[in-house]
């Protein structure tokens, strides 16, 4: 499938803002193909955490990236991005990784290689795509721009009933304050709070958000 075919919902926000929940629940209810481009960067950072590659060295995270053997397969829905035939999926959630993930993410070349690779997932279909820079840089020619936000106190709270114990603020001001493709809220694109939502309620924002913008996704859901 071309890029100009495919439809991207582009879902963007802060850590624990309810995007991986409602991008499911939306790509679930359109039988769109899910993408998580946060876990390509996790899977990055743990690869260079195994490799002992130094976070603060760019070059060397840029170089790793040069070298490094994937593949993005689909598999029940998800885009997934294999290590030598591997998904690291417990490995990726760990607090060493998710402090790892903003240096690596601040990598220009890093984000270079990271946007091909997330515009060639159109191969998969119509997507709904979540990420920090997916409405302003990797699908910015998309109609449909969403950001998600909560408080920090109920966004802290999320993560601890995940079991993880981290400093989110600290994350998200790194992700804010970088200088090639920073987290910030696309033009056009529909903010929701989601504090005090439950992720149905919250994920119907996102789907009335898209039918307002195109009315003809509504046959997909009926299908
Ligand atoms: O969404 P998640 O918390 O899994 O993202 C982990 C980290 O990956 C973010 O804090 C950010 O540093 C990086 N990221 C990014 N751009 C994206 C997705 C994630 O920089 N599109």
């Amino acid at each position: 499938m071309k890029a100009s075919k495919a439809i991207v919902i582009a879902i963007d926000g802060t850590s624990a803002s309810g995007k991986s929940t409602n991008a499911k629940l939306v790509a679930k209810r359109l039988g769109f193909t899910y993408v998580d481009t946060g876990a390509m960067y996790r899977t990055l950072a743990w690869y260079g955490i195994k490799s002992r590659i130094d976070m603060h060295d760019g070059k060397a995270i840029a170089q790793l990236c040069r070298k490094w053997k994937t593949k993005c397969l689909c598999i029940d829905g998800h885009v997934r991005l294999l290590v030598d035939g591997y998904y690291p999926e417990k490995e990726i959630r760990t607090a060493q990784t998710s402090a790892a993930v903003p240096h690596v993410a601040a990598v220009p070349k890093v984000r270079d290689w990271m946007k091909q690779l997330q515009r060639d997932c159109v191969q998969f279909g119509n997507l709904v795509m979540e990420g920090r820079d997916i409405g302003t840089h990797i699908f910015p020619e998309t109609e449909h721009k969403f950001y998600l936000d909560a408080n920090l106190e109920e966004r802290s709270k999320r993560r601890e009933a995940d079991g993880i114990d981290e400093d989110l603020a600290k994350r998200d001001q790194r992700d804010s304050q970088r200088s090639t493709a920073p987290l910030m809220v696309a033009l056009g694109a529909k903010v929701i709070n989601t504090s005090g939502l439950t992720p149905d309620q919250s994920s119907q924002q996102i789907i009335d958000g898209i039918l307002e913008r195109d009315p003809q996704v509504q046959a997909l859901m009926d299908c």
